[in-house]
């Protein structure tokens, strides 16, 4: 069996779960951060653990031993259902410092263990903002940052002053682990960056499109989908400012008590929404239908002449008397009535409904199933 098969399936799993966060199947969870940070600063940590051990710096090997440790209770602390990510931080935090605090003191400044003072900095902002806590995130990343400032400089200081405790002199080693960690210190710096972006567009993105849905059930009827007699109002007033020729038509279903009483109220919801769709199909892009009242529908044709609402208006009517409304092997044909109204262009656009529904209380009395204007 091939030894790289192992080690193939975990890459492959891991590109995987990358490319579904990517493209947004898969949310960034706090676990998969947590599991993230501590899975790649206990690596760095295995890696020095090693490094330290073959070179025979042993003070820091211990110490490696104890950080693998440490990150291995992290693990632990966020076993099954368990989610200490403030007390997780708090100790990656604590353990970074204390880390790069002692390479420095042990091997001096030039072997770049500081950086990582300055790289966990993002990371603190990043970590109790995303945070749901109810602790003071702010304060708490900002302190933090304000000690890794002093520890950062007291490491230059020591260092500065005093002489490593342990002497290397192995050039390539120096230059080697300098390397090593100012990549680690950037790679952390530019994907914690990227991540903090990503989410950022995410979040406002998802903000924006709840926004998008608030916004729809605030100005539509949730039975027809028209939208209700509140956007109305806005389009009225927006029209009548605009000093266009509009129309307005009020509908009414004929005998709609009849199809409630006979049928049942779903079958009257069944037609409801379906004369609102033919009426919105025969209006599309002319103007704004609203479910004004019960099942009344009122409606404003933009930039109208009186020929082209009564052709609108004519459509509606004939489609509904045309159309025949089912529900469980139930059917009936409808009928409509609709009184048209010219804006006149003087008058509160009050009066120019009010006309409308007369002329509708015309085709009402006389016979119903009629435009009238
Ligand atoms: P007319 O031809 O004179 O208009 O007679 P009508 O029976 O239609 O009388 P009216 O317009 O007063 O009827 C209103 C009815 O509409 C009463 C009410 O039960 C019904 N209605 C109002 N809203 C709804 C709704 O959301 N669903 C259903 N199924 N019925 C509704
Ligand atoms: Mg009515
Ligand atoms: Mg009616």
């Amino acid at each position: 069996m091939n030894t790289n098969q192992p080690l193939k399936i975990l890459m492959k799993k891991g590109v995987n779960k990358l490319k579904d966060v990517l493209t947004g199947k898969m949310q960034i969870t706090n676990r998969l951060k947590f599991h993230a940070l501590i899975g790649s600063i206990a690596s760095v940590h295995v890696f020095l653990l090693v490094v330290f051990g073959i070179f025979h710096i042993m003070p820091l090997f211990y110490f490696n031993i104890c950080s693998v440790l440490t990150y291995a209770a992290c693990f632990w602390l966020m076993w099954g259902e368990r989610e200490h990510y403030l007390t997780i931080y708090f100790i990656t935090y604590i353990e970074v410092i204390m880390h790069s605090f002692a390479a420095t003191i042990c091997l001096g400044w030039k072997f770049g263990f500081a950086q990582y003072i300055i790289a966990i900095v993002p990371v603190g902002f990043y970590i109790c903002y995303t945070l749901d806590i109810r602790q003071k995130k702010f304060t708490i990343a900002t302190v933090s940052a304000v000690i890794s400032s002093v520890a950062f400089l007291a490491c230059k200081f020591l260092s500065f002053f005093g002489e490593p405790l342990v002497v290397i002199d192995n050039i390539a080693l120096e230059l080697s682990l300098y390397v090593f960690n100012s990549l680690c210190a950037f790679v952390f710096l530019i994907i914690f960056s990227l991540v903090f972006v990503f989410e950022m567009k995410l979040s406002s993105s998802q903000l924006k499109h709840q926004n998008a849905i608030l916004d729809k059930l605030a100005s539509t009827d949730p039975l027809t989908g028209l939208y209700n007699r509140r956007s109305m109002d806005i389009f009225l007033n927006q029209a009548v400012e605009s000093a266009s020729s509009f129309a307005l038509i009020m509908c009414d279903i004929d005998n709609f008590k009849k199809v409630n009483d006979t049928y049942g109220h779903d079958f009257g919801d069944i037609v409801l929404k379906g004369i609102a769709s033919i009426t919105t199909d025969q209006v599309k892009g002319q103007g704004y239908v609203c479910r004004w009242g019960g099942e009344e529908i009122l409606i404003l044709i933009n930039n109208a002449s009186e020929e082209s609402s009564l052709r609108i208006a004519e459509n509606i009517r004939r489609n509904v008397a045309n159309r025949v409304f089912e529900l469980n092997d139930k059917w009936i044909h409808c009928s409509i009535t609709l009184g048209v109204a010219l804006y006149n262009g003087n008058e509160p656009v009050e009066d120019t409904i009010t006309r409308a529904d007369y002329n509708l209380y015309c085709g009402k009395r006389n016979g119903k199933n009629a435009v009238v204007s």
